[in-house]
């Protein structure tokens, strides 16, 4: 990490300082906690303050210039100059107002919207992840002003109504007497300032609206109505304040045979008769089969797309085989299960000679007129469902 502040900033020696003040608002608006809250932006909002704290005050840049540490006075809370707080109520305005008591004009600058954009995927895609391009709407800081919303050469001038302090005395009587409230300016709309020459790019809001297309990764386990967050991504602040988030919320389509149950995935898989009284082999498509792979896709990253299901000789209709690790990728690690239904297909319509060996498989067994039994309920899903509501 560099010490040097013209470098922090990314400014030349030489620059002005209207130059470092543009450069430093440039840089705490991306850097803004506000919009980026990750410790290690916050580490570099710091820097970048206290390179601003130094090239701002002349005396400090001086001292700078001839060779001095710019980071040896002043820092790390108690110093002279004016403090990081006092930087940022300059840029953003102040905190919380305090209860009736004056709080001078409001900063111009405020935090921009958060966005909402719906994004709508396949199964597989929401399973495993896809990365996709929006396109957002969104207000970008007007270029032509860099956010300050005064046309090119002009800067704000004091309100002459409040004489810049953003909020005029009003006093009422009453029959306790005189009552003195500060009210906002109605003349600057509480800024203190009025712009007498707007940008004509932004009408003075400092923002332009614009389409631009983002690429975005949604990550593997999302599930339908998840909020996957892109900080700093919505809308610019109005007079060149941080931007929002945006949110990109996740549609799942519905998909034409996996259910998503949590991190299981269900399906129903029918087999004749015979195949399920005698067992067999089957190749079972997995969700994975939806994922796109080129011929350009090495052979490592290529999906394994099926399964070699295993169906027991008397395997039952109804019955459920569970294929542990084949479900959705869990956001937080690990992957839940395939439920496999087996459902069994009793043929319908017998040609005389598969009749005849009907029958005589029949005969054999002795169930040529069996009795109507009684059973209790099966323990497939409905008798799942009623343990879990009975305890
Ligand atoms: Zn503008
Ligand atoms: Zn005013």
């Amino acid at each position: 990490m560099t010490q040097d502040p013209y470098e922090i900033l990314g400014v030349s020696r030489d620059a002005s300082a209207d130059e470092i003040k543009k450069a430093y608002r440039r840089l705490a608006r991306q850097l803004h906690p506000d919009v980026n809250p990750d410790p290690e932006t916050q580490e570099r909002f710091k820097d970048v303050s206290r390179a601003y704290e130094v090239l701002s005050d002349p005396g400090k840049r001086q001292a700078y210039d001839r060779g001095g540490d710019a980071f040896s006075q002043g820092f790390g809370g108690a110093g002279q100059g004016f403090s990081f707080t006092d930087i940022m109520d300059a840029f953003f305005g102040g905190g919380a107002p305090g209860g009736g008591q004056s709080r001078g004009p409001r900063s111009r600058a405020r935090r921009g919207q958060d966005a909402l954009i719906r994004l709508d995927v396949t199964l597989a895609e929401a399973a495993f992840g896809v990365t996709r391009d929006l396109k957002v709407d969104t207000a970008l800081t007007c270029e032509t002003c860099d956010g300050e919303g005064t046309a090119p050469g002009t800067k704000p001038v004091a309100c002459e109504t409040c004489h810049g302090q953003g909020e005029v005395a009003v006093v009422q009587r009453s029959f306790l007497g005189e009552i003195r409230t500060l009210r906002p300016c109605a003349a600057c709309r509480g800024f203190g300032s009025v712009i007498p020459d707007p940008c004509r790019e932004c009408s003075g809001d400092g923002r332009v609206r614009s389409r631009r297309t983002l690429t975005v990764k949604i990550p593997a386990g999302v599930d339908h109505g998840t909020r996957v967050q892109l900080t700093g991504q919505g809308e610019v602040g109005p007079g060149g304040g941080p931007a929002g988030d945006l949110y990109v919320e996740i549609h799942v389509e519905p998909h034409k045979t996996f259910t998503r149950h949590g991190n299981d995935l269900h399906t129903t898989i029918s087999l004749p008769m015979t195949a399920a009284a005698l067992g067999t082999h089957l190749t079972l498509p997995l969700l994975e089969a939806d994922l796109t792979s080129t011929a350009e896709t090495p052979d490592e990253e290529k999906p394994v797309t099926t399964y070699d299901l295993d169906v027991r000789p008397g395997t039952q209709s109804g019955s459920e085989q569970v294929i542990r690790g084949f479900g959705v990728p869990s956001l937080r690690g690990g992957r839940g299960d395939l439920v496999v239904s087996i459902k069994v297909d009793t043929p319908t319509r017998l040609d005389p000679r598969q009749e005849e060996l009907l029958r005589e498989l029949a005969a054999i067994r002795g169930e040529e007129s069996p009795d109507g039994q009684n059973e209790a309920p099966t323990r497939g899903m409905f008798g799942r469902l009623r343990d879990a509501f009975q305890g």
